[in-house]
């Protein structure tokens, strides 16, 4: 075999279960070898879209798939201007298939490529939520009996969001709109911050040290509230919480971290390096817990994670129904080799997902398998993708209000 080469980069748009994902397959001139990988950043994916076929794809042909760090680096600065998330995700797309073509030729899965397994299946977290307590407290018990130990719990929606009666939706008792106000989420972060730790009293009181438990703030509070809320929560042993601050407030997890002794896990919405770093190096959070193509794909991610590890921080990769099963593959190669794994997020799904990526994870018991194959080990079926076309334009839940209207983050 000669020098293999990127003939051509294509995307395909599917949305086996509603949410848009973004899959890049990159052809080879070896007649039959491909890769794949995730480039899925659903709200804005015509434009992640319109990039690989544009502009980085047509860029990219020609290019050896062997040198996937020299392609990374220079595809990274290729406009000048970097690091934002539709880039990132275009990158990422390219640079997981040709992990993929990479393992396919050493005819190694790329668990193998990276060092071998650290363990034999990840242990992954699932999310409860309801409308009260008890309901919140059900739904931990069913993924109990399916044999799963970690649970992230949320009494509501994010933000504590209850549902309402009619517009605007998802209106808690305490949420009084003004006149005209507009459709879309409303939450009370005051209410919210109050409810959560007796819902963590009520589930341990309940279950005992029998579950992990999580709890995701989704970045909802203002600082010194979600301070407020670390602190209430200490009683109930939690196994982390979840993105208490936003990325625009990282100043204030030195006081975050003065007052509570909580694991912090923290940064699916990162995109630059420079927002970990400095986490790291203060020793300020304990998992970090990116999306694989919002940072440009595993490249950076070996990278990422070898830095973590280096000051005790483990991994919790995002794994939200927004990332396709391929890079929720991605993310568990890198769990099984990585010495500094932590847990991983799982959002599961249908058939209709495992019939347009046939070769899709194994879980049983808590655990993710993935099977031996070289490369990712899982394949696109265009033709099944193809019945299931994208839902392009923005989602509603990222329009999110405070009770007199104010827009806030999602
Ligand atoms: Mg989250």
């Amino acid at each position: 075999m000669g020098e293999v080469v990127i003939r051509r980069v294509r995307t395909v748009l599917t949305a086996p279960e509603g949410i848009t994902l973004v899959v890049v397959k990159v052809e080879t001139s070896e007649p039959g070898l491909y890769g794949l990988g995730c480039g899925t950043f659903t709200q804005h994916a015509e434009a992640v879209k319109t990039v690989l076929d544009r502009e980085l794809g047509p860029w990219a042909e020609g290019r050896p798939v062997a040198r996937i760090a020299d392609f990374w680096q220079t595809a990274a600065v290729s406009g000048y201007w970097r690091n934002g998330p539709v880039l990132n995700a275009a990158l990422s797309g390219i640079d997981m298939a040709l992990w993929d073509i990479k393992g396919k030729m050493a005819q190694m899965p790329c668990y193998e490529l990276w060092g071998g397994k650290c363990r034999d299946a990840v242990a992954l977290y699932r999310h409860a939520d309801g409308t009260s307590m008890e309901a919140v407290g059900d739904q931990v018990e069913a993924w109990l009996e399916a044999g799963y130990r970690y649970v992230r719990c949320q009494w509501g929606g994010y933000g504590g969001a209850l549902p309402g009666d009619g517009r605007p939706r998802f209106r808690s008792a305490r949420v009084h709109t003004p006149d005209r106000a507009a459709p879309g989420r409303y939450f009370d972060p005051d209410d919210y911050r109050r409810r959560v730790p007796q819902l963590f009293r009520y589930l341990r009181e309940r279950f005992g040290a029998d579950v992990e438990l999580l709890h995701d703030v989704h970045e909802r509070l203002a600082p010194v509230d979600a301070v407020r809320l670390a602190e209430a929560l200490a009683p109930y042993d939690l196994f982390f919480l979840e993105d208490a601050l936003a990325p625009e407030d990282l100043g204030w997890f030195s006081l975050l971290r003065q007052r509570s002794s909580i694991p912090l896990a923290m940064g699916e919405l990162f995109v630059h390096p420079l927002e970990w770093e400095k986490l790291f190096e203060a020793r300020l959070i304990d998992y970090i817990r990116v999306h694989l193509s919002q940072i440009g794909g595993v490249t950076p991610a070996l990278r990422l994670a070898a830095h973590a590890g280096a000051y005790g921080v483990r991994t919790a990769w995002h794994g939200p129904g927004d990332v396709s099963p391929i890079g929720h593959v991605a993310n568990l190669h890198l769990d099984l080799v990585l010495p500094n794994f932590g847990i991983q997020e799982w959002a599961g799904w249908s058939e209709r997902s495992e019939a347009v990526f046939p070769g899709c994870p194994v879980v049983k018991g808590g655990y993710a398998y993935v099977n031996d194959k070289p490369g990712w080990g899982i394949d696109l079926d265009e033709a099944e993708a193809e019945k299931f076309p994208p839902a392009l334009g923005l989602p509603e839940w990222t329009l999110v209000r405070l009770p007199d209207g104010t827009a806030a983050r999602p």
